[in-house]
């Protein structure tokens, strides 16, 4: 089995939880392809459709209360918030749904997967195939991240009738909860409550980076392997968080407004695990945390992060972390053939390869970067300290916009 083990570093996020419902400003990135239903000036409520994006047909809503602002050159919709918070309350429960109904439930809440990839949900269930299994990932491969285990731990009763109403509205045979090898505080928590749910299962995944990456799940678990998507397999994959986003759907009628972000690293002063509204400056959240100085600040994992950027990024739907850590000088020195990071790639492509040839068209083709699916693992794992993904990663976009 190809994986690296990572140091954890999870308890740091794990003591503190809290709530930063009520900013000031959101911002809702748009594109020019999005259908805008809005103007500047109109003033609109929490969870109001402000326009479709068009890409797939998903409702823009807007996640406060406030006046509408659209960004001069249409990149945002800015929401000043006016304070009016709407509070959703349970519904009465419904015995069966068809499978319309959650469909357009998914697709009308703005569900989409909240693991990192941002695929909507509805498009995952609107298959013609059977689904036999659906796989719930709740395994967090990445160091530091520990929004999913806050969301299992604070919302496991929502999950697993969710999950119930899934599998009956699709008639799926089998449900795998895929949590990471000790984990005892998840594993506690839904073997106590799972064990009334006799098709779902808890299964616990090797301690490995990327185990928590959709093919390799669906490699360990399911024992097969697939070309394009799981579904070809029988198999739905979904974010645990996903799933609680669905829940409220479900439950209280409320659409995907906001999300558990873990903030952490050594130099975050008060590493927490956060509830934040969609569109939120994420320097608005660091400021109430604080940062120590010096620090590096990444979007995401550190795995498969980014640096983030102060001025633009916001919270998405897909944002699971952000970390503050100790800036490193980091040296090159030259590559040593070891050929370590072709060894432990995951997609089996050659990255040291790849970036010998990543201007080279024509060796490309044949090297396949389109496949990387930027885990890191080759940076990680180089004794020369190479930056291999990132030069892998300018080979994939070379070679995608040839296509284009
Ligand atoms: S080439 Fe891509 S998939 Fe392979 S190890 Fe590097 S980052 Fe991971
Ligand atoms: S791991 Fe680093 S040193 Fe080893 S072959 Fe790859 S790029 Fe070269």
């Amino acid at each position: 089995m190809i994986g690296v083990s990572l140091k954890k570093k999870k308890e740091m996020s794990m003591q503190c939880f809290e709530s930063y419902l009520q900013p000031e400003d959101v911002y809702l990135p748009i594109t020019r392809e999005d259908k805008i239903l809005v103007k500047t000036g109109d003033l609109v409520k929490e969870g109001d459709i402000l326009g479709r994006s068009m890409k797939y047909d998903l409702p823009i809503r807007s996640s406060i209360s406030g006046r509408v602002q659209i960004s001069s050159d249409a990149s945002y919709i800015h929401i000043q918030n006016n304070g009016e918070e709407i509070t959703y309350t349970k519904k009465k429960e419904k015995k069966n749904y068809t499978k319309e109904e959650i469909l357009s439930l998914l697709k009308e809440a703005g569900i989409c997967g909240m693991g990192g990839a941002g695929f909507p949900t509805y498009i995952k269930y609107s298959t013609k195939e059977k689904i036999n299994t659906l796989i719930v990932n709740a395994v967090a491969c990445e160091p530091y991240i520990t929004s999913d285990y806050v969301c299992i731990l604070k919302h496991t009763n929502m999950i697993l009738d969710t999950i119930s109403i899934l599998m009956q509205t699709f008639a799926i045979k089998e449900c795998v909860i895929a949590i990471k090898a000790k984990s005892p505080l998840l594993k506690e928590a839904l073997l106590t409550r799972a064990s009334a749910y006799k098709k779902i299962k808890v299964s616990e995944v090797p301690n490995l980076y990327p185990m928590g990456w959709e093919r390799a799940l669906v490699r360990y678990l399911k024992h097969t392997d697939y070309k394009n998507l799981p579904i070809e397999k029988g198999i739905v994959v979904n974010n645990v968080s996903t799933i609680y986003a669905i829940a409220e759907a479900i439950f209280y009628q409320k659409p995907l407004l906001d999300r558990i972000v873990t903030f952490s690293g050594e130099n975050m002063k008060k590493p927490c695990n956060v509830k934040v509204k969609i569109g939120t400056k994420i320097s608005t959240i660091l400021e109430k945390i604080g940062v120590c100085s010096k620090s590096t600040l990444i979007l995401g994992g550190p795995m498969m992060g980014r640096e983030l950027d102060l001025e633009q990024d916001v919270i998405l739907p897909s944002t699971t972390s952000v970390l503050a850590l100790p800036s490193k000088e980091i040296e090159e020195s030259p590559c040593i053939r070891c050929g370590k990071c072709t060894e432990n790639c995951p997609s089996k492509i050659s990255p040291i390869l790849i970036r010998e040839n990543k201007e080279n068209e024509e060796v490309l083709k044949h090297l396949n970067p389109e496949a990387c699916i930027a885990c890191g693992i080759c940076s990680y794992i180089c004794p020369a300290k190479i930056l291999v993904k990132e030069a892998v990663q300018e080979a994939k976009d070379r070679m995608r916009g040839r296509k284009k």
